[in-house]
């Protein structure tokens, strides 16, 4: 197999290393400003290369817009500055059954084709002594989606961060969601989706994975 097969396989067949995403030790010794001006100046080039005139009004302005939303959007969630402050509470109330939060929105890109993952998670943990807030639950989502991710490492991420924050084991993760690297190029099945789950705790018990299956499978408000 030569390296560019090795290559095109690698991201076919979604092989993730780690559960951390892959950085440079200096990922971020520049500022945001200068990553944009960078990426400006290399998305220029590689619209050039592709033979588009960026004299065109239309098209001026793009390389511009392209490093912009790299970096302020669907890439924000790289930097572990923009890391959602995950504050918890003392469970007051001593609520000691499943608490589900469904249905959050999961813009993505896969990192092998810098191609949009669009979908939902839903997340769902038993307090210990400590709660969090619902949003937080769905900031975490989207900071962890925000980055070239592949699914498996989106949902570990997500579920190891919980755990530690709510000192609990007790935690679920499901991502599912449509892969526009599976459906527009490659076998572009138009029709599949992914599904990738990932528990620990009272949740490796398949009564209580049943127990969030069932909520999550429920008709949507
Ligand atoms: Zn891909």
């Amino acid at each position: 197999m030569n390296n560019k097969e090795q290559i095109e396989n690698h991201g076919d067949n979604h092989i993730s290393t780690s559960i951390k995403t892959p950085l440079r030790a200096d990922a971020f010794d520049k500022s945001d400003d200068e990553k944009i001006k960078n990426i400006q100046h290399h998305f220029k080039m590689i619209m050039e290369e592709m033979g588009l005139d960026l004299t065109d009004d239309s098209l001026s302005g793009t390389p511009y817009r392209v490093a912009k939303m790299y970096v302020k959007e669907l890439f924000y969630g790289l930097n572990p500055i923009n890391k959602p402050k995950l504050s918890t509470f003392d469970n007051k109330y001593g609520y000691k059954k499943m608490l589900v939060e469904q249905n959050i929105n999961i813009d993505s890109a896969c990192e092998h084709h810098f191609l949009p993952i669009t979908g939902f998670a839903n997340v769902a943990y038993i307090p210990n002594k400590k709660v969090i807030g619902l949003s937080k639950i769905n900031r975490l989502v989207d900071y962890y989606a925000r980055r070239p991710q592949v699914q498996e490492r989106l949902v570990l991420q997500i579920l190891n961060d919980l755990q530690n924050v709510l000192d609990t084991k007790d935690v679920i993760v499901s991502v599912t969601a449509k892969h526009l690297c599976v459906s527009s190029r490659g076998i572009k099945d138009q029709s599949s989706f992914t599904t990738t789950l990932e528990y620990g705790g009272v949740f490796e018990n398949s009564e209580t994975r049943n127990e969030f299956l069932k909520i999550i499978a429920q008709e949507k408000i």
